[in-house]
């Protein structure tokens, strides 16, 4: 038996980057999966790998940071599948700009997306789990919680996660839900490439400068973080709650 049989989960920002591979490789485990992005056709190309590979999933549009469509989308996948038990945060976003110069609007966008979708999924799930005395929750931090120039509402978000999940973690323990966090480094995806054209660097330059201080000297890839989400989701990790692991090939150590 796989060891997600019988299992279903919701995955956010899972159209493309680190939520696809999370979704693919946990439907690989055996769960079915609602894989959750801003538009149904967004999902379109992860739904299909997840069913070509004979796996079960249904494609939800949701901004996470509605907290009506994030209802409506929590409903639609226990409707669909009967139960939920594990849920992986991921949706995100950057707008990138020194502090002095960060509009409101940007600081918004970013701790809306990433702090309030997490709550308002953790919210709408817990209901759920605790009502089955069982649940995994997955949330994304990055390294980036330890402050990166450029970076400020990102960061910001990105600590508040942390400490959300420490709490969650504490508050929902007792009804057998762990909470966990992962935060990357240096992962290969859309999200990563569009910085490096947003700066004017080749991202092959980008990819080889940060390699270079990586203790494992590479950068990571989507699959790197779906591995750590794979082990916290499953039971092997059911002692393991209120952590939050570095995916960042040893990055961190160096800062
Ligand atoms: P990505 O390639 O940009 O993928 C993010 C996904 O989230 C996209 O499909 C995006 O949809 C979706 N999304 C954005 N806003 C949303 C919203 N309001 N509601 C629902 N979905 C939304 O990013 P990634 O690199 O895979 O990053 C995934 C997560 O890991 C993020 O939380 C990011 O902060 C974190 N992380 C990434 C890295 C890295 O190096 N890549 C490092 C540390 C942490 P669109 O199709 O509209 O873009």
């Amino acid at each position: 038996m796989s060891r997600l049989e019988g299992r279903v989960a919701i995955i956010t920002g899972a159209g493309k980057g680190i939520g696809a591979g999370a979704a693919i490789r946990l439907a690989a485990d055996g769960a079915k999966i609602g894989v959750v992005d801003l538009k149904e056709e967004f999902c379109s190309e992860t739904v299909n790998a997840i069913r070509a590979a004979g796996g079960e999933a249904v494609a939800i549009a949701c901004d996470v940071a509605n907290s009506e469509q994030v209802q409506q989308a929590v409903e639609k996948v226990v409707s669909q599948f009967g139960r939920l038990d594990i849920l992986v945060n991921n949706a995100g976003i950057l707008r990138d700009a020194l502090s002095f110069k960060m509009s409101e609007e940007d600081w918004d966008a970013v701790i809306d997306v990433h702090l309030k979708g997490t709550f308002l999924l953790c919210k709408a799930a817990q209901k759920y789990m605790v009502d089955q005395r069982y649940g995994k929750i997955v949330n994304t931090s990055s390294l980036g919680a330890w402050g990166k120039r450029g970076q400020a509402n990102y960061s910001a978000a990105k600590a508040g996660i942390q400490g959300f999940t420490k709490t969650l973690a504490i508050e929902l323990g007792p009804y057998n839900i762990n909470v966990n966090c992962v935060a990357p480094g240096f992962i290969q995806t859309p999200m990563t490439r569009d910085t490096a054209a947003r700066v004017g660097i080749q991202f092959e330059d980008m990819v080889k400068k940060a390699s270079a201080v990586i203790p494992m000297r590479r950068v990571g890839e989507p699959v790197d973080v779906a591995n750590v989400i794979a082990f916290l989701v499953s039971d092997d990790a059911s002692y393991v709650t209120g952590e939050v692991i570095c995916v960042g090939g040893g990055e961190r150590l160096t800062k």
